[in-house]
């Protein structure tokens, strides 16, 4: 673990959280809001740790805009942005009412409530399925449903989701916590509180590499290795990069099974939802690094 470039990405992320807050407004474009994030990060000394997600209402999580994407920002939405310095990653989310609804403003409150319970008890040695039961609680006692199939998660160097999962309810799993990197993301609807697979999101991550015969394909998986390495890219970056023929490079690299595309996160009765994160080391003190 490097702590200097964890607490480094992790203030970096901070501040661009900061800054998104004052600027993102009901009806600005979505892209317009990515590349404002995402620029900061660069700006700032920190490199995206994946593409910002802005997911509206329903749609829990893995929506990035397109590079021609003209959805503008309304609802309940949800900002997920990633910072990472050598693959040392922060991890962080808010949540925004654009249309001053009293239902959206409460969702928001519960998750926030939820995330600052958990990360009152997280420490060394504690099961993540306390955690759990400490968000559900939480989010039941003021009548909305935790989603059931997201959670918080562990990280690693270049790997967002490495292999310890933080429920978002009592999952009887007695998974204990050793000293690492976590990030807590308690998800909160008014619906059924699972999510289904929606439409593909364009945002991407390496899965094996292999030959592939198309020279475009290899000049962008080339870049892809390079550049990301394991960590989630999206469509939109590469057609800034190498142009719309990325798309079809993409395609390609997918049906070759060498990419990984994630499909959006869609509240199964298509209900609001609320989701907050902060990343926080568990080193000999607890450091939320993202706050
Ligand atoms: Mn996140
Ligand atoms: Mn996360």
């Amino acid at each position: 673990m490097n702590t200097e470039k964890i607490i480094k990405a992790g203030q970096i992320a901070k501040q661009v959280k900061e800054y998104a807050r004052t600027f993102i407004k009901k009806d600005m474009p979505l892209i317009e809001i990515a590349e404002k994030i995402e620029n900061k990060i660069i700006e700032l000394g920190g490199k995206p740790a994946f593409p910002t997600n802005l997911s509206i209402n329903e749609i829990a999580a893995h929506y990035t805009p397109s590079h021609d994407d003209e959805t503008k920002a309304h609802g309940l939405l949800k900002i997920d942005l990633g910072v990472h310095i050598n693959g040392w990653i922060a991890d962080t989310a808010f949540s925004m009412d654009l249309e001053n609804n009293d239902e959206n403003k409460k969702l928001i409150q519960t998750a926030e409530k939820a995330l600052e319970n958990a990360i009152k008890i997280i420490k060394e040695e504690i099961s993540a399925n306390e955690i759990g039961k400490t968000i559900q609680k939480t989010i039941e006692s003021d009548n909305f449903l935790p989603i059931i199939n997201l959670s918080g998660h562990s990280i690693e160097q270049y790997e967002l989701h490495s292999g310890i999962t933080i429920p978002n309810i009592d999952d009887n799993k007695n998974q204990v916590l050793k000293k690492g990197l976590y990030a807590i993301e308690p998800f909160v609807t008014t619906g059924n509180g699972k999510v289904y697979e929606g439409k593909p999101s364009g945002i991407y991550s390496l899965k094996n590499i292999k030959p592939i015969r198309s020279q475009t394909a290899r000049e962008i998986l080339n870049f892809i290795e390079k550049e990301y390495q394991t960590l989630p890219f999206c469509s939109r970056w590469l057609v800034k990069k190498f142009g719309t023929k990325s798309l079809f490079a993409l395609k390609q690299l997918e049906q070759a099974d060498i990419l990984h595309q994630y499909p959006q996160l869609v509240e199964i009765s298509k209900r609001k939802v609320a989701q907050a994160e902060e990343t926080i080391l568990l080193e000999k003190d607890k450091i939320i690094t993202t706050n």
